[in-house]
């Protein structure tokens, strides 16, 4: 009887020891797919250098914003801002502190803008702005803003002051219009600010 006791003990225990083992072993596996889908959703929706959204997620941000649009005839406008002569910039002072730049950049367009704008990193060294509830008047004065911000303060990189300027294209989304024909619109607006000499804020077109 005693023998038949020691036997169901030990029964009980392995049965006792696979449970835990496995419980265990799920909850590991569990936990390591959160945190990678958690950095897949970061690497799919923001750029990693900056921080800011990125050109993809930006792109669905819009479609939303469109849509709000045409439902509630809520105003929508976007800034295109691109660094001047930030070819030049690499070349002077090193790759390394043209990244120092962009991030100093994000920054100021961070400081700039409301909560409900989106901020992108378009490309390169552009960035596109969407402004929610904005009219052209009202997307021009935050541009001035960003303008004149990047141009007094010299961004930082290790013991350097590397001082930038940027040409903003901003346009305003019209009825009927599709999302990248805003950005067409801003993009020419900035080419045409590019063209007159850079530094500067210029207005699509309707
Ligand atoms: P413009 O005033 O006409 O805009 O002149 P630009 O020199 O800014 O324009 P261009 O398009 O000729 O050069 C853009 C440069 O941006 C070239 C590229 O090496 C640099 N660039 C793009 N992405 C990055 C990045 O992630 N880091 C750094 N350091 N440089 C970058
Ligand atoms: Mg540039
Ligand atoms: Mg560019």
């Amino acid at each position: 009887l005693e023998y038949r006791g020691a036997v169901e003990l030990i029964r009980g225990v392995n049965i006792a020891m696979i449970f835990l083992v496995g419980g265990s072993l799920v909850h590991y596996y569990y936990q390591a797919s959160l945190e990678a889908r958690k950095r897949l959703l970061m690497t799919a929706n923001f750029d990693s250098l900056t921080r800011l959204v990125n050109r993809r997620r930006l792109n669905e941000v819009a479609a939303v914003a469109v849509a709000q649009f045409q439902r509630h005839h809520r105003p929508l406008s976007v800034l295109l801002c691109d660094i001047d002569h930030f070819k030049s910039i690499n070349d002077r002072f090193g790759h390394h502190a043209g990244d120092d730049v962009l991030v100093g950049v994000a920054k100021v367009l961070m400081d700039c803008t409301r909560t409900t704008d989106s901020v992108a990193r378009w490309g390169g060294e552009e960035f596109l702005i969407l402004l929610t509830d904005t009219e052209l008047n009202g997307a021009q004065v935050i541009a001035e803003r960003i303008r004149r911000s990047i141009a007094a303060e010299p961004m930082r990189s290790e013991q350097t002051d590397i001082k930038i300027a940027m040409t903003l294209g901003v346009a305003q989304f019209t009825e009927g219009e599709s999302f990248s024909n805003v950005v067409a619109r801003a993009d020419a607006a900035l080419y045409q600010g590019k063209a007159r000499g850079r530094n500067q804020v210029v207005l699509a077109e309707p």
